[in-house]
């Protein structure tokens, strides 16, 4: 260990930075936001710090005498002979002194942070790579969300609370560990404090009351892994059971906690391995038992994904669930395609509609739908291509209108076909297409032609297949 990690506190101290350019205003802004006393030297400033309130400015060279009263001082100019001067002049007084990107010269280095305040990481390489640390930083950011300040401010508040109650610290421990893997702290995370402390004060009272569970409802995009949300990653690494259907990909499904158990519902095209009720119901019983249950649904769970009616059974139980929006098709699917969904020149409205044949005919409104600069979006769309396809001029569109069919969207399987209204349906015939399919329907389609960026490597097709391996 070249360096020992310490938090100063530099509360209403002075702490003196020496530079007037970016570096030094970003140095200055951190000592700020750590709440100390600023102090500012150089024979110039940037325009960064004219106009900051909060720092005092002092337009001279370098003096020694600068150093006078600081707690801590950083140097950060491009005059290595200051720097060094800074360096051993802090030195000779004890205080503590860094000079930026030069190690040899410091003694103190400044880490990068993660800033949950009052949760506090901090990342260093000790000056090796600093751009490494500002990476593995990045990828935590992604794991602590936002709201961990709020969840640490939170324990902080009732742990004297707790403390009293249960004097065992084994036992606080236990609990304090239930609370953060539990629904209480998922209250705390979507902002509902008083609920969760209603229910960690409720949990105190009654020790040894069974843990909830609870469901968290979650998209998971349209296949893509790196389409998933920070938080669905998340709770598919919390849950205790995953309940997902044949449009959630398989490398998004071993995602989730190894552990964790893995119920598959399907849901094919006419072929549901189970109905949505036996769902429902399901979702019901395993949180009943104090699971954590996670629910993932392909796309986003509330477009054409049921997510409400499997929420309002949930609620009617009076059991907790959280959603989290994901992707949906139309949106994933267009843009991986290329095809954006609006554009000055060719769409000024975008309208999502299923395409799902009910006793062979579909229940949209035409008028609605053929309308100029317009694009059209139609999940489930593929089985009545042709009724689709006629209905839409039949109603006023252009037979030469652009329409797309995106098979598996955002995955390695991804294909994309072209074609009109007219001639669309008579491709597809010919095509032998998996499913799941997008169809998109405008002018927007030939900006495909400038715009395609995704294209798959097929020999790696399986890597991107869908869970349920399902025929269109
Ligand atoms: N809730 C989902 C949609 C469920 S309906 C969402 O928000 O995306 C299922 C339909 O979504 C499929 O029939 C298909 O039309 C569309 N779909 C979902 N994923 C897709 C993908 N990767 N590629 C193409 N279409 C997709």
């Amino acid at each position: 260990m070249d360096f020992l990690p310490i938090f100063v506190n530099v509360k209403g101290r002075l702490c003196l930075v020496v530079g007037g350019g970016e570096v030094a205003h970003r140095k200055a802004s951190v000592l700020l936001d750590a709440g100390a006393v600023v102090k500012a030297v150089a024979p110039e400033f940037s325009g960064a710090f004219a106009g900051f309130p909060g720092i005092e400015c002092i337009a001279e060279h370098f003096q020694h005498s600068h150093l006078e009263g600081a707690a801590l001082v950083i140097a950060a100019t491009d005059d290595s002979a200051v720097n060094q001067d800074v360096s051993q002049q802090a030195r000779a007084r004890s205080i503590p002194v860094n000079v930026v990107d030069n190690p040899d010269l410091c003694t103190f280095i400044i880490p990068s942070i993660m800033d949950r305040s009052p949760l506090m990481v901090a990342f260093s390489s000790g000056g090796a790579s600093p751009v490494l640390a500002r990476m593995l930083r990045g990828k935590l950011e992604s794991m602590i969300p936002q709201g961990y300040g709020r969840l640490t401010a939170f324990c902080a508040r009732l742990r004297d609370t707790v403390k009293a109650r249960i004097t065992n610290p084994p036992m606080r421990r236990i609990f304090w560990e239930n609370v953060l893997e539990g629904a209480i702290a998922e209250k705390v995370l979507v902002g509902d404090e008083a609920g969760a402390e209603a229910m960690l004060l409720g949990q105190l009272e009654n020790e040894n009351a069974k843990q909830c569970g609870e469901v968290y409802l979650v998209g998971a995009g349209p296949g893509d892994p790196d389409l998933l949300t920070f938080r669905a990653l998340r709770l598919m690494q919390k849950a205790d059971v995953v309940v997902y259907d044949n449009l959630v990909s398989k490398p998004i499904v071993e995602m989730t906690r190894r552990d964790a158990t893995r119920i598959f519902v399907g849901k094919k095209r006419g072929n549901h391995t189970m109905a949505q009720e036996e769902i429902n119901e399901l979702l019901v019983r395993l949180s009943k038992e104090g699971k954590r249950v996670l629910r993932l649904k392909g796309g986003d769970p509330f477009i054409f994904g049921r997510g409400g009616e499997e929420i309002e059974t949930l609620a009617e139980h009076g059991i907790l669930f959280q959603i989290v929006p994901g992707i949906t098709a139309a949106s994933g699917v267009s843009t991986y395609a290329g095809i954006p969904l609006t554009h000055r020149d060719f769409a000024q409205s975008c309208i999502f509609v299923t395409g799902h044949l009910k006793d062979g005919s579909m229940n949209l409104d035409w008028d609605a739908l053929a309308r100029p600069n317009q694009t059209i979006v139609v999940y489930m769309g593929l089985h009545g291509l042709e009724t689709l396809c006629a209905e839409l001029v039949g109603h006023g569109l252009p037979g030469n209108t652009p329409a797309a069919i995106v098979q598996q969207g955002t995955l390695q399987n991804q294909r994309v076909i072209t074609g009109t209204l007219a001639t669309l349906p008579n491709i597809a015939q010919t095509e032998k297409l998996q499913a799941p399919t997008l169809i998109i329907i405008g002018g927007v389609v030939t900006l495909r032609e400038k715009l395609a960026w995704f294209n798959p490597d097929k020999s790696e097709a399986s890597a991107g297949e869908l869970s349920g391996g399902q025929s269109a």
